[in-house]
């Protein structure tokens, strides 16, 4: 029951005491609230979000993987890239680590540096499939941003804060998860300052205002993100978003970084011996260093913002057989349950395999090239196929070529 106290209602609506008028006392529409029950409050109130925050960093524990467990998993959906996969398992989970410090039994005193990551290499070599199985396994949010569609602030294009609208997309607009999310940006290395070896004469301006945009993201500030068209923030501006924990990992071909690297190293002949190691040039890019992106032309603000650098191989025949056939979803495998669903057994030779690598090398398409020869020999039997009577196809060498070169229906069924 309320009472009145020189007019003022001066009783706590939560412990019911009267309050003396000299005490503090907060008042509001139709309740008051004293000095003692505000402290309990606060001590309820913190008690809460410091028990949400630790089940959530035993959430990530629990799905954290070791390295080794990373790697092995990235092996199920990466064919070769050794070097790059074993590099990229321990920055994510030394990442993951990071993101517990302070909440676990970490050294609070010792601030672990973001791992940010910077794959390089020619397009093709599976850096975005690395980049999505890591955060597919990882159950984290999960987005692909291209770099060259940025403009520095106030010029007409996307902003680099647009990234971020991407992440919480794919978040379903949990900020707490896109907090922890991982953001893929492409093409990094052509927003890198042009002419940059005599940057008096042909400074790209604009260039480095994106790289500058960029830093303020990875060096991990609170973001005002626009929502765009977030259905469940219609009426809100922006949406803060902390980058702290946020993992970037940017990827681009670099093409002539070789030739930085190999100046570096001090030579452009093949294979001999520098001052102490055994430099090929042919694989320069294994030796590839922070300096070298710099002198590539991104600013060394950026450049310090990726401590972890990795290189991924050109693919050779080989591997592109392997990517072919072995990854869990590889396209054999793919082609060969959706004729399965017709009831019908499909099957490659090795020779219509070897040819299907052949023409992606020779028309230099990579592994990105395959889907689309594979695509090119099967679409005539995807369309016939399911309205004959027959349960099994071999594609061989013959029919391959055939269909590849040209569209005439024929294919060998045995
Ligand atoms: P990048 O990002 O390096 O340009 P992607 O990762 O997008 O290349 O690769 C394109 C496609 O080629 C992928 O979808 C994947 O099917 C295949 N691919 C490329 N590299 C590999 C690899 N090392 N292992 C398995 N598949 C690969």
């Amino acid at each position: 029951m309320a009472k009145k106290n020189n007019g003022y209602n001066r009783t706590c609506s939560f412990c019911g005491r009267d309050i003396p008028s000299d005490q503090f006392i907060i008042g509001g529409f139709d309740a008051m609230i004293c000095s003692d029950c505000l402290q309990a409050a606060m001590d309820i109130y913190h008690q809460h979000t410091a028990d949400t925050q630790k089940k959530e960093i035993s959430d990530i524990k629990l799905k954290l993987l070791k390295p080794k467990e990373i790697k092995e998993r990235l092996d199920d959906y990466v064919i070769g890239q050794e070097e790059a996969k074993k590099v990229l398992s321990v920055a994510v989970y030394n990442h993951y680590k990071r993101l517990m410090q302070g909440v676990d039994e970490t050294d609070p005193d010792v601030d672990i540096e973001k791992s940010n990551v910077l794959l390089i290499g020619e397009t093709g070599t599976g850096k975005t499939l690395l980049a999505k199985t890591i955060a597919n396994l990882l159950e984290v949010p999960f987005c692909i941003a291209d770099a060259t569609v940025f403009t520095q602030a106030g010029y007409v294009g996307e902003d680099v804060e647009s990234i971020l609208s991407r992440l919480l997309q794919a978040a379903d607009y949990d900020v707490k998860a896109a907090e922890r999310g991982i953001v893929f940006i492409d093409e990094i290395d052509k927003i890198a300052r042009k002419g940059s070896e005599n940057p008096s004469i042909t400074r790209d301006v604009s260039g480095e205002g994106v790289q500058q945009s960029l830093l303020k993201l990875l060096e991990g500030s609170i973001v005002n993100v626009p929502p765009q068209g977030g259905r469940k923030h219609p009426e809100q501006e922006f949406i803060q978003v902390n980058t702290r924990h946020i993992l970037f990992i940017g990827s681009g071909a670099f093409n002539n970084l070789s030739n930085i690297i190999c100046d570096r190293m001090n030579t452009h002949a093949i294979g001999y011996n520098t001052k102490n190691i055994n430099f090929n040039p042919q694989e320069a890019l294994k030796y590839v260093s922070a300096q070298d992106i710099k002198d590539f032309g991104l600013i060394p603000e950026l450049c310090g913002r990726f401590p972890v650098i990795t290189s991924l191989n050109a693919l050779d025949s080989v591997a592109l057989k392997r990517i072919l056939t072995e990854p869990k979803n590889a396209l054999v495998k793919q082609y060969v349950a959706l004729f399965k669903m017709d009831g019908i057994a499909l099957s490659f030779t090795e020779e219509s395999l070897d040819y299907i690598v052949d023409k992606a090398v020779e028309l230099q398409l990579g592994a990105r090239g395959l889907r689309a020869i594979v695509e090119k020999i099967m679409t005539d039997a995807m369309f016939e196929f399911p309205s004959l009577n027959k349960k099994k196809i071999v594609v061989d060498k013959d029919y391959a070529q055939e269909k590849f070169e040209s569209s005439i229906f024929s294919f060998k069924d045995k």
